[in-house]
């Protein structure tokens, strides 16, 4: 035990100040403005709430836009979206997607939604994302496609997971719920692979209730998803005016969202850029507090990552010595400082919601070590929400962190 001599430094735990007396919060979330507020009372009275209506058929050609590709296709949530990906590319029994172990359980539940098999690879230790060498290693003739997450404050390493199942003759789908905004090598996420994957859910980057979006470059598979989420309907077709049928290989849905998300959503598109650059700023304060803090280490930027897009912001623990210490111990210390933090998902084949029998799905190698025993157990993470927080709330974050990683020892049950 290290014994600390003044107040200042002694951890809050154990008596000393807390970096702050209040826990520190961050934005509010969702964001309300008054300008969309009118917006949604307009669209409520114009009556048109549905059906690709204006502001939705407007929206989809703006988020393309905002990340560099061609072709959105608006939906009712972030799952149906990665289910669609895999379904209008013929994806389904007899075939294998390779997902991370690392992810919310939707990404391996839509394989399983078109009766595919998820199979679970490793993790980077650096950027929580799927290992690109355990992907390939990964690959059987069964593999038809890969579901890349770009994960909490980091991207996968998408250039060359693309490359690699290029080689393979593989789809790739990038999961980009955590990425709204998110720009790899100076192009939006979500346009490198053959299909990007949105989520507008409630606590993500941009929020909408429930809500969700592809993006594409390929005119055929924005068709074909249209005519998905429109229970067979071909796009710019009125409701009850369908002239041709969907494709015979294709089974639709109504996974249709409304008029009303897409008025939340261009509101937010509008200040996702200014959004973004505060994100940025403070994560590069944050990451300038921790370099070279002993037991500490920032989840990595995506590898070229120009602009990160953040869900949540991590740090990792890693002392050498983990003798009598764990998160346990760690996240009370954090939270009596005033700086409360969360875990990860965890690995998805472990969570409480998956339920899916060990016949329908597959371990690489039986287990994931990386994702868990390196990162899962020792990850602590706020919302994105904390990163719009005012400069001198993010100086007391990095704070409270130096001050614990820094004090380890102190919190050693043995
Ligand atoms: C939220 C999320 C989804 C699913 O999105 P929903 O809109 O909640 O259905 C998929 N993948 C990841 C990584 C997510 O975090």
């Amino acid at each position: 035990m290290t014994t600390l001599t003044s107040t200042k430094d002694k951890l809050a735990l154990h008596g000393g100040t807390p970096v702050s007396p209040q826990q520190l919060s961050g934005i509010a979330w969702p964001p309300v403005d008054e300008e969309t507020a009118q917006e949604l009372v307009r669209v409520y009275k114009s009556r048109k709430w549905s059906f690709a209506g204006p502001v939705e058929q407007q929206y989809e050609l703006d988020f393309a836009k905002a990340h560099d590709a061609k072709q959105c296709v608006f939906m009712a949530n972030g799952t149906i979206t990665l289910q669609g990906a895999l379904a209008v590319n013929g994806i389904g029994a007899g075939d294998e997607v390779i997902v991370p172990a690392l992810t919310w359980p939707a990404t391996a539940m839509a394989a399983l939604y078109v009766g595919a098999t998820p199979v679970f690879v490793d993790i980077e230790a650096d950027t929580f994302c799927l290992d690109p060498v355990k992907f390939e290693a990964a690959i059987t003739p069964k593999t038809k496609a890969v579901i890349p997450v770009h994960i909490y404050g980091s991207m996968a390493n998408i250039d060359v997971i693309i490359a690699i199942a290029k080689k393979h003759g593989i789809l790739v789908i990038e999961d980009c719920a955590h990425a709204q905004g998110g720009k790899w090598n100076n192009k939006g996420v979500g346009s490198h692979g053959d299909v990007g994957s949105f989520s507008f859910q409630e606590s993500k980057t941009m929020a909408s209730g429930e809500g969700g979006a592809c993006l594409t470059n390929s005119e055929e598979m924005a068709y074909r998803l249209y005519r998905f989420k429109h229970i067979g309907y071909a796009p710019k077709t009125a409701q009850g005016k369908a002239v041709g049928g969907p494709p015979a290989d294709l089974m639709c849905h109504n996974f249709r969202a409304t008029e009303f998300q897409a008025v939340i959503l261009a509101g937010q598109l509008r200040n996702l850029d200014s959004l973004m650059a505060t994100y940025n700023k403070n994560a590069a304060i944050l990451e300038g507090m921790l370099a070279g803090v002993p037991n500490i280490t920032v989840q990595a930027r995506g590898k070229k990552a120009t602009r990160q897009s953040y869900y949540a912001w991590c740090v990792r623990f890693n002392p050498a010595d983990k003798t009598g210490i764990s998160m346990k111990e760690i996240h009370p210390a954090l939270a009596a400082e005033g700086m409360g933090m969360g875990g990860t998902y965890g690995v998805v084949y472990k969570h409480l919601l998956w339920n899916a029998a060990p016949s329908k799905f597959r371990i690489q190698d039986g287990a994931c070590t990386v994702a868990e025993n390196v990162v899962c157990p020792w990850v602590a993470l706020m919302s994105h929400t904390m990163l719009g927080a005012d400069e001198a709330t993010i100086r007391k974050v990095g704070q409270a962190l130096v001050k614990v990683a820094t004090n380890l020892d102190a919190l050693r049950t043995r």
